[in-house]
């Protein structure tokens, strides 16, 4: 690995662990939330909605929309 190779940052840092991007397999930090070479967001978590406030959103949202359902046929 050369010293001056900006790609080999990736690689040269004992600290952090690496895992493959899921979408394009990239080895990226474990703790990005995010991969810097095609974007996609990393979940590291087996729960599919930790570390996800998107979920709870829709959560919310579904239990708002099951209400208004609730009323309209009662
Ligand atoms: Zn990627």
């Amino acid at each position: 690995m050369s010293d001056f190779d900006p790609d080999d940052d990736y690689y040269d840092d004992d600290e952090a662990e690496l895992v493959d991007c899921p979408a394009c397999g990239a080895a990226i930090y474990e703790e990005a939330e995010q991969c810097p070479v095609c974007g996609e967001y990393i979940t590291h978590s087996t729960s599919p909605w930790a570390g996800k406030p998107g979920w709870w959103v829709a959560l919310g949202m579904l239990g708002i929309i099951a209400m208004i359902v609730a009323m309209a046929l009662s």
